[in-house]
């Protein structure tokens, strides 16, 4: 577990420790003795598998592709977590996510454990006959400790609906006869997949910002009011004006949460910056996501990124250097890109008051001790973004029941699971001046030791 992560999870264990009301039986020796078996389950992933995938690419050469599946933890049912497709994966990096799966999991009631697996590839770089060899090899090494009730990953950065297609027929083929729909989940529609899960986590981005600055501040307008708390007085000041927002990352995520604040009619919130890995496109009266949407579609993801693109599309922008999205001045910066983006070196000429994090691990941990100090809102990672991994349990259920719901129901569902989980935590946050990730965190690690606990594992 990288360190970030493991401190929070620490702070939330002494937090409980120290409150008499938690596992009250226990006498102070063995209450000693159970911390510290929390403590060592929750830093240490239970299981890590790495594998060379052996490919012969269409040169005729064969390489040896590093990969991984890390299973976290597996205490609330079967591992779960993405798949990523990278240069920069690493075994520390993809350890570190599947404890964030395991917390994301536990936060949101999602009956399952933590898990992630990686690829360390460039997938720009290789042909779909490639990266088609290269998700069959990844199930091949790994079916063993794989499938629908022991673990089951789904797209993340760098894969989709086709690479899940591919290894869940994989899976098919080395496990004949038994079920296979919820081995993986994220696939396409017609092959088991979920309506909706495609757009459920940059959906699931945009209500929790929404929820949480309008929707819950309205309803709890009367409390909040006179509250001297930072984050109150930050949230107060943002609700009940039309806020501008820029959104890093122009991805399943970064785009989808676009589109969700530019359609947001009631609220008028203007996208005034997107960005992605070329550049950042700017216009303090709104971008036009749709068009930007479409034109993305058609270039392989990618923004327009010159003047004559932009104005062949009837768009005004200013284009600025991809980074410089981090810096505008705006209300509210969605990151969903990369991690590690606002960092101790950069955090400074950050200006957002409210930062959501679309993607994983987009902040670190002194960045956010800064911003916490600032009053600045930052809303985690594991509250955020989990859109995708409701929504993938949704799937698992669904290929179980073989029993498929509309998109409108699969959204409706995940904004319930969403805003169950938002009404447990934001009472606490904006009651205490505890960081909201610190808050989650304590909520998850509560979820997990109580189950712990009472299955007897922390003797
Ligand atoms: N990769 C996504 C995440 O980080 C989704 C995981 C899933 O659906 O299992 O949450």
């Amino acid at each position: 577990m990288a360190s970030q992560t493991g401190a929070i999870v620490q702070q939330s264990l002494n937090a409980l420790m120290g409150d008499p009301s938690f596992l009250p039986h226990l006498q102070d020796q063995s209450r000693e003795q159970a911390f510290l078996s929390l403590a060592a389950i929750l830093s240490t992933p239970n299981k890590v598998h790495k594998a060379f995938l052996r490919i012969t690419v269409d040169s005729g050469n064969v390489v040896r592709i590093p990969a991984y599946r890390i299973q976290h933890n597996d205490t609330l049912g079967p591992y779960k977590g993405g798949i990523r497709f990278h240069e920069s994966v690493s075994e520390e990096e993809v350890t570190n996510l599947a404890a964030l799966m395991t917390l994301k999991n536990a936060l949101h009631e999602v009956p399952f454990g933590g898990g992630k697996g990686g690829v360390v590839i460039n997938p720009r770089t290789y042909s779909v006959k490639e990266l088609y060899l290269i998700c069959k090899k990844y199930v091949q090494y790994f079916s063993d400790v794989l499938g629908p009730d022991k673990d089951i990953p789904a797209p993340d950065m760098g894969t989709g609906e086709r690479e899940m297609d591919w290894m869940m027929a994989e899976y098919k083929s080395i496990h004949p006869g038994h079920p296979y729909l919820g081995s993986f989940t994220g696939k396409s529609v017609i092959n088991g997949g979920s309506l909706g899960r495609r757009e459920a986590t940059g959906k699931g981005v945009y209500f929790t910002f929404r929820y949480m600055i309008y929707d819950f501040l309205k309803a709890q307008s009367s409390w909040l009011a006179g509250s001297t708390n930072p984050f109150v007085q930050t949230a107060v000041a943002h609700s009940n004006r039309s806020l501008t927002i820029a959104v890093q990352g122009f991805g399943n995520v970064g785009s989808v949460a676009a589109l969700e604040a530019y359609k947001c009619s009631y609220l008028h919130n203007k996208v005034v910056a997107v960005s992605d890995r070329n550049v950042t496109l700017y216009n303090p009266d709104g971008l036009l996501i749709p068009a930007l949407i479409e034109y993305a579609a058609y270039h392989q993801g990618d923004l327009p990124a010159s003047e004559a693109a932009l104005s062949e599309l009837g768009l005004k922008a200013q284009i600025l250097g991809r980074e410089d999205i981090l810096y505008l001045d705006v209300d509210a910066l969605i990151l969903a890109a990369l991690e590690d983006q606002i960092r101790k070196d950069n955090v400074a000429k950050v200006m957002a008051r409210i930062i959501v994090e679309g993607a994983n691990a987009p902040v670190t941990g002194d960045a956010d001790e800064e911003l916490t100090a600032r009053g600045t809102i930052v809303i985690p990672d594991i509250l955020a973004n989990a859109g995708g991994v409701i929504v993938s349990y949704f799937e698992w259920l669904q290929g179980r029941e073989t029993q498929f719901y509309s998109e409108e129901e699969i959204h409706k569902m995940l904004y319930a699971k969403m805003q169950k989980t938002l009404d447990g935590i934001l009472p606490a946050y904006f009651g205490d001046p505890n960081p909201l990730r610190q808050n989650c965190y304590n909520h998850a690690v509560m979820k997990l030791s109580t189950v712990l606990y009472r299955q007897g594992k922390l003797y």
